[in-house]
This record gives structure tokens, sequence and C-alpha cells, in this order.
């Protein structure tokens, strides 16, 4: 063994990815298929088995499936998954991570965190305001289908448009209020999203742009025109941001959108962190 492969084998004896979602769970399933030895530990703030979200606001929301869980066997795989388990800081001198469990050291770690739902100002906590981000979300809004509520749907994005749709298969009276003056404003240039507009009109919802919510009262959604949405749940889909929080003071970079800063190889701006 040449000087240069032991320095090699050495610093890379323990990878450790965090995020336990389709990116955290592909990197280390990745390790194993290209050939790597060394331990990959496997570390998610969720407590569920990994799981796979375009499925909860289509089937699990309808209770078509129970779960979506990917179908990996992480002990034959020789990954340690430690799931329930939040990082909570990295010290890149120490090459150690922080959880609330104690601290992981790691040779390589792999940041893998994804993104978390915007919250709608001044409706966090209120009774009957939901997100629809995680499998707990959705087994939450399952019952909210099945009673056949009036729902308002904040948002006409990706989320909005799916889980409008899932509502009124369920029979609910669906509202989507957007603030745009089209569906998925943000995400699409207008002559792409403009015929999505079509999916609520064909669904059933109603779809209103130009529209902001003012505040959410208990039984209904105030718009800014004045007017009052009747609303026994109310859905917030206005976007996700990355979930980069428990970065600060590590000495990433993150970029103007609190994105980690990462080059075509995918290294961070830290020696040994990548994301
Ligand atoms: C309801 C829904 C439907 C969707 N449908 C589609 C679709 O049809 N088609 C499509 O292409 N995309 C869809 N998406 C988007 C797709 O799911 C995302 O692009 C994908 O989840 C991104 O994967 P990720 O692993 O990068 O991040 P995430 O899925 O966000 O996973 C990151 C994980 O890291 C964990 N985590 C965060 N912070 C910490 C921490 N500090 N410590 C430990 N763990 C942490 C989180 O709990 C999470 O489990 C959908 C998303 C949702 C929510």
């Amino acid at each position: 063994m040449t000087e240069k492969t032991q320095v090699q084998e050495r610093t890379v004896r323990q990878v450790v990815v965090v995020g336990a979602g389709m990116a955290g769970v592909q990197t280390a399933v990745a390790l194993r298929e290209q050939g790597f030895t060394g331990g990959v530990t496997l570390i998610g703030a969720e407590p569920h088995q990994p799981y796979d979200r375009p499925p909860l606001s289509k089937a699990v929301l309808l209770g078509k499936a129970e779960g979506s869980a990917f179908d990996l066997d992480f002990e034959a795989l020789g990954i340690d998954l430690r799931l329930g388990r939040e990082a909570l800081g990295v010290r890149p001198g120490d090459h150690e991570l922080d959880t609330a469990a104690g601290p992981v050291p790691y040779d390589a770690l792999v940041i893998a965190t994804g993104a978390e739902p915007i919250r709608l100002p001044g409706a966090e906590g209120v009774p009957g305001v939901h997100l629809l981000r995680t499998l707990d979300d959705a087994e939450r809004l399952r019952p909210v289908l099945a009673q056949q509520h009036d729902i308002v749907v904040v948002g006409a994005g990706w989320i909005g448009a799916e889980f409008a749709t899932a509502a009124r298969e369920a029979g609910c009276v669906v509202t989507v209020i957007e603030a745009a003056d089209r569906p998925l404003a943000g995400a699409l240039p207008a002559e792409v999203a403009a015929p999505m507009a079509a999916w609520y009109a064909d669904s059933g919802a109603t779809l209103r742009t130009h529209a902001r919510v003012e505040r959410v009262e208990p039984g209904a959604v105030v718009l800014d025109d004045g007017s009052r949405v009747p609303a026994g749940a109310v859905v917030v889909g206005i976007g996700a941001r990355p979930a980069t929080a428990w970065l600060s003071g590590s000495g990433i970079e993150l970029g103007a959108h609190r994105e980690v800063v990462a080059d075509d190889h995918l290294r961070t701006s830290v020696p040994d962190v990548y994301a």
C-alpha cells in the first residue's frame, strides 16, 4: 500500500450523512454500491423509517397507502441508521457533529438536510392550520379530508395543487388563495404555468389569484380585501427553504437563500464536508 493510499484510507474511515431523506439515503446507498467499506452513519431527525415524499400528497393522503418507506435493508447494507436524532451543529476543526445524543465524529460529512416548509406568518400554532412536508403531516391531514371540511389552501404551487386535487377527490369544498396572478408563478414562466389554472377548475376547486391572507380566525381565513372564506382547515403550501439553520456558526458558507454553497465536486467551503 502506498503512503498516499494509507492517508486516503485513514481520512475516509467514517462517513456521516445528515438528513435521511431521498438525498441522504441515496448517498449512503451509493457509497456501498461503489464499494466503500468504511463506516457509514445516516442520521435523520424524523422518527420514521426513511421514506419518499411524493406519495404523501397522493396515495398516503388519500389512505390508498399506509406509507412510502424506501424498500431498503439498511442493516444488510452496513449503514448505521440513527433516527429521531437531530443534528444541532458541526465543529469542522474537531471533525465532529453535535446531536442531542452527543457528538458524532466523522472523517467526511455529507449535509443532506433538504428543506423545511415556510410557515404562514401569524398562523403558527393556530388549531386547524397544517403543513404538508412530512409523514406526520400527511397522517394529521387524512382525517381532515375524511371529515370533508371546507378547506382553504394557501399557495397555488405544487403542494397546493396536489393537496387541492386530493381534497376535492375526498369530497371537500376547496378554495385556493394565491397572491400572484397565476399558479406556480415563482416556479415556471407565465406561458407554461397559465394553463395549469385549469387543474383547479377541472377538479372543482375555486382558485383566487391576487389574493393575500390577512389573518386566520377560528373557522375562517380573512383576506386582504376583507372577504372571509370559511375554513374548517387551512393547508399552507407557500414554499420551502433550505434546512440549514443548524449550520450557523460552523463556518460552512451559505448562499443568499441560506443554501449550502458547494462546488462541482459537492465540496463545501470547509474541508471534508460535502452537500
Ligand atoms: C408532499 C410532497 C410531494 C412531493 N411530490 C413530488 C413529486 O411528485 N415529484 C418530485 O419530483 N418532487 C416532489 N416533492 C419534492 C421532493 O420530495 C423533494 O425534492 C425531496 O424530498 C428532496 O429530498 P432531500 O433528501 O434533498 O430533502 P428532504 O426530503 O427535505 O429530506 C431531508 C431530511 O433531513 C432531515 N433533517 C433536516 N434537518 C435535520 C437535522 N438538523 N438533523 C437531522 N436531520 C435533519 C429532515 O427531517 C428530512 O427527513 C414533493 C415534496 C413533498 C413535501
